[in-house]
């Protein structure tokens, strides 16, 4: 392989006793890095997700082997493949796909991985500016793609409520919305983020609290156009009662909780759908169909705001920051010293 003797690496490691998983940042000899697909990457990217913070911080059920190393997506240069359909010098992206979980991630210099989980730079991004958007844009996209997809219309003169709204995807998805004519009602924990999500577009911010507390009856007055909720637990059986006649709440993420308590009213009477958006497992056209859309909704107002550069160094730190709730919008990694300048 033509990459350096040794390279770093933040290794996620377990003790024998099978205690508690630690993050450390370490010097690797190229011959650990596993084989795990016909291309070798130059990493210059990875972000930190919700996911990568669970692993970071030792929490059960995220890393399926040790050691590992985290980063669920990445941009670099192909450095080699055996694959046809990939050449040295190629800029490419994969997200999903297990990464940081089954098979080492992003947050390393390089990275080996299967060609069918690469996508080139999608037409009008550069590697940054895909990396900038990443799992938490994808994932974002996708969900405004199956709300449309299902009948959701900008034209309903109802808002669409987007929870979780300061976090990678809530951010991306309030963002993506306000370029397609929606109006967006945004749901946040923090007071502290209203004017950020006023500037990505959002037309009103509702404190949770009191979002919660207008949880009363299985069926509330019709409020909601649609719904992109990553928040999940009693948020998302919640807010299930103000959704409008036979519109669409996008399910992807559950930072409060995986537990779903709801009545059937919502679905039986007002013909709600719920649809459940991944996209680890969603299918190569799919991925691609909503990195176009990526590429054509640019340049975005608020991607610089959205996105926070760190260095791999910080990552331990980082990840505790993220599961207390002190960070917001996306938090890229850097790790080729490569260009932070969001040029779009
Ligand atoms: P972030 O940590 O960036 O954002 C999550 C946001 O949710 C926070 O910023 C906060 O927003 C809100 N939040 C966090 N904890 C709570 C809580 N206890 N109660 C209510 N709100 C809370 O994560 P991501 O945006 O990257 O991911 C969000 C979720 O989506 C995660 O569960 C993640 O695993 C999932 N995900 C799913 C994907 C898929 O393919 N389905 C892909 C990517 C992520 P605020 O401060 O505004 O309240």
């Amino acid at each position: 392989m033509s990459i350096p003797d040794h390279f770093r690496a933040l290794i996620i490691s377990q003790p024998r006793d099978g205690g508690k998983a630690t993050a450390k940042l370490a010097t690797i000899p190229r011959e650990s890095l596993p084989a795990q697909g016909e291309v070798l990457m130059q990493v210059f990217y990875s972000s930190l997700n919700y996911k990568d913070a669970l692993a970071v911080t030792g929490q059960p059920k995220i890393v399926r082997s040790f050691p590992m190393v985290p980063g669920i997506d990445l941009a670099g240069i192909v450095v080699e493949s055996s694959d046809s359909r990939f050449k040295r010098g190629d800029s490419v992206i994969a997200t999903g796909w297990g990464l940081g979980e089954r098979y080492w991630g992003g947050m390393a210099d390089y990275a080996s991985v299967k060609a069918d989980w690469l996508l080139p730079v999608a037409p009008g991004l550069s590697l940054l500016t895909s990396m900038a958007f990443g799992t938490a844009g994808l994932t974002a996209m996708l969900s405004v793609l199956a709300l449309e997809q299902s009948g959701m219309t900008s034209k309903s003169g109802r808002e669409v409520l987007v929870t979780g709204a300061s976090g990678g995807v809530g951010s991306f998805a309030i963002a993506f919305l306000h370029r397609r004519g929606y109006k967006i009602a945004a749901v946040s924990h923090r007071k502290s983020n209203h004017d950020y999500l006023i500037n990505l577009g959002a037309d009103s911010v509702i404190d949770l609290s009191e979002f919660l507390a207008t949880f009363r009856q299985p069926l509330e007055s019709e409020r909601w156009a649609g719904a992109i909720d990553s928040v999940g637990g009693d948020v998302l059986s919640g807010l299930l009662s103000g959704m409008a006649y036979r519109s669409g709440v996008a399910c992807c993420g559950l930072a409060r909780g995986s537990e779903f308590s709801a009545t059937v009213f919502p679905f039986i009477l007002r013909g709600v759908r719920l649809i459940g958006i991944d996209s680890v497992y969603c299918p190569l056209e799919e991925r691609k169909r909503a990195w176009e859309e990526i590429g054509k909704t640019r340049p975005l107002q608020g991607l610089e705001e959205i996105t926070t550069f760190y260095s791999l160094e910080e990552v331990p730190e980082l990840a505790q920051a993220l599961l207390d709730g002190k960070l917001r919008g996306r938090s890229l990694i850097t790790i080729a010293g490569a260009e932070k300048a969001l040029v779009q």
